[in-house]
């Protein structure tokens, strides 16, 4: 029988293949991370079963011990604001951290990281559509910062994430996607690095973001249903 989850989860897939069928990109080049925030332990399991092994989590002290009781086998990422006295505790715990947007919070990481004798991927969260009091670089600054995180040895950087301004038309987001992708492309060569990842899209825009090149779409509410926070 055909489980909610296993619905769910066709049906994003589903989404991401017509998306690249659209723009002639191979499906296989787009990571699904299914973002498990405010969702319980039996609901990663049951996504799990269904095959998804890459699950998102915003909030380290809800992720810690979610991880610890979830199916052995998967890779977790962290998608969310990492405060800088929180810092230490996602050391060594994510296959990749999305949201890295200032050279403290990289110095921390960096100096964790390396007494723990380990290297940690991690992307640089760009503040693209230059919200105030939201999270990510300021494009401007985002050379900088590159600059300073890729010297670090214990981290590599490997691509950029944004999370876009709300729009009621999907469609909204896709000038900040572009601008994503072309701000990678700048970054790769003045630091001569490949930066591979581009982590944007979510439910309602993941479309728009596979049309402008993402690695990694980070979906919760179509996998999981509603949050209740
Ligand atoms: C919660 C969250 C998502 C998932 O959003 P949905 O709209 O539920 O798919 C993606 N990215 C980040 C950074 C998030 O915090």
């Amino acid at each position: 029988m055909e489980t909610d989850a296993a619905k769910r989860l066709a049906h994003v897939k589903g989404r991401i293949a017509d998306a690249c069928a659209a723009c002639g990109r191979d499906p296989a080049a787009v990571t699904l991370v299914a973002v498990s925030k405010l969702h319980d332990v039996a609901e990663v399991a049951a996504m799990a079963a269904c095959g998804q092994r890459i699950f998102g989590e915003s909030y380290i002290q809800e992720a810690l011990p979610k991880m610890e009781a979830a199916p052995a086998g998967l890779a977790w990422h962290f998608i969310g604001h990492l405060q800088r006295n929180k810092a230490k505790l996602a050391v060594a715990r994510f296959a990749l951290i999305h949201t890295v947007d200032n050279a403290d919070l990289a110095g921390i990481l960096q100096k964790r990281t390396a007494e723990a004798g380990l290297t940690q991927d991690i992307c640089l969260q760009v503040n693209v559509a230059g919200e105030s009091q939201k999270s990510g670089v300021d494009p401007r600054r985002l050379p900088k910062l590159a600059e300073a995180v890729a010297a670090m040895g214990a981290l590599r950087l490997v691509g950029l994430m944004v999370i876009p301004p709300v729009f009621d038309d999907p469609e909204g987001a896709r000038p900040v996607f572009a601008r994503l992708r072309t701000l990678r492309d700048e970054l790769a060569s003045r630091l001569a690095l490949p930066l591979p990842v581009l982590s944007m899209g979510m439910s309602g825009d993941l479309e728009a973001a596979v049309m402008e090149g993402a690695t990694h779409v980070r979906v919760g509410t179509d996998l999981f249903g509603p949050r209740q926070r």
